[in-house]
C-alpha cells in the first residue's frame, strides 16, 4: 500500500468538514474542466439573493446529518479517471479549519481543486495558496468595498473588519500566481451604474458580472436582477475596452 496516499485518503474519509451537498459531475463549475462539486454547510454571510439557503441557515439543516465522507470521498476516489478536478463551494468553505487537510486528500488523488469563496478569510486563503492546495480560486466581490453597501446585501454580520479582510483577499489573489476570477452578481436594487463602474475598475483579475438567479433566494426579492441584455449594454456603455470583464 502507498502509505502516503492512504494517509491523504484518510484525511477525506475521516474529515469533519461538514458536507451539505455533492454533485458527481459538472461541466460548468470549473472553466474547461470536468469536476465533482462539494458543498460545505455554513456561511458567515446572509446574501439576499443566496440560492443555497439550505446550506446557509442553520434552522434549515439542523437535525440533518451531513453527507458521509465515505460516500463522497469514495465516489471521487473510484471515479477520479472521469474527473479533472473537485470544486469546493458552499456555504463558505474557508470557515472550516478542516479544509486544508481535506483538500490535500483530494490533491493526493491527482485531482485539481477549485475553491469558491466570499473572500472573508484571507488567512485561510494565504495558507491554501502557500501550500499549493488550490489551482483556481473564484472570489465573490458582492459589491463595492463599502461597509454599508456590503451589509445591505450580505446582512448584519458584515463589519468594518470584514471589508478589510475582503480587500486583503483581493490583493492576495492578485499576487498569488494562481488562476483566479472575481465575480459579482448584480441586483438593480443594490448596484448602481457607479457601483458597477467602481467594481470593474477595482481589479485587473478576470471579472465576471452575472445575472441573479431569482428562482430560489434566501430573502424574498421585491424585484428581479437586471436581465442579460441590460448588463451587456451597461458594460458596453461604461467600459467598452476593458478586456478582463465578461458577462456570464
Ligand atoms: S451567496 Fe452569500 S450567503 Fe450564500 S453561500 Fe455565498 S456568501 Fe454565503
Amino acid at each position: 500500500m502507498n502509505v502516503g496516499k492512504k494517509y491523504h485518503t484518510d484525511a477525506i474519509t475521516q474529515s469533519r468538514l461538514p458536507i451539505g451537498g455533492f454533485l458527481k459531475q459538472s461541466f460548468n463549475d470549473y472553466p474547461g474542466k470536468v469536476s465533482a462539486v462539494v458543498f460545505t454547510r455554513g456561511c458567515n454571510f446572509r446574501c439576499v439573493y443566496c440560492h443555497n439557503p439550505e446550506l446557509v441557515l442553520p434552522k434549515l439543516f439542523a437535525g440533518k446529518d451531513p453527507l458521509s465522507h465515505e460516500s463522497v470521498a469514495g465516489w471521487i476516489s473510484l471515479n477520479r479517471a472521469l474527473l479533472d478536478a473537485v470544486v469546493i463551494t458552499g456555504g463558505e468553505p474557508t470557515l472550516h479549519t478542516e479544509l486544508p487537510a481535506w483538500i490535500a486528500g483530494i490533491k493526493a488523488l491527482g485531482l485539481e481543486v477549485k475553491l469558491d469563496t466570499n473572500g472573508t478569510n484571507p488567512g485561510m486563503l494565504e495558507r491554501l495558496i502557500g501550500e499549493k492546495l488550490v489551482d483556481y480560486i473564484a472570489m465573490d466581490l458582492k459589491t463595492v468595498l463599502d461597509y454599508r453597501k456590503y451589509a445591505a446585501l450580505c446582512g448584519n454580520c458584515v463589519t468594518g473588519q470584514t471589508i478589510e479582510d475582503i480587500r486583503r483577499s483581493l490583493i492576495l489573489l492578485h499576487d498569488s500566481g494562481v488562476s483566479c476570477e472575481v465575480r459579482t452578481t448584480l441586483l438593480v436594487s443594490h448596484h448602481s451604474c457607479d457601483d458597477v463602474l467602481e467594481l470593474v475598475r477595482s481589479t485587473a483579475l478576470p471579472f465576471f458580472l452575472q445575472e441573479c438567479n431569482t428562482a430560489k433566494t434566501l430573502c424574498a426579492l421585491a424585484e428581479k436582477g437586471p436581465v442579460r441584455q441590460e448588463i451587456a449594454e451597461l458594460l458596453e456603455t461604461i467600459e467598452p475596452n476593458r478586456s478582463n470583464v465578461c458577462l456570464r
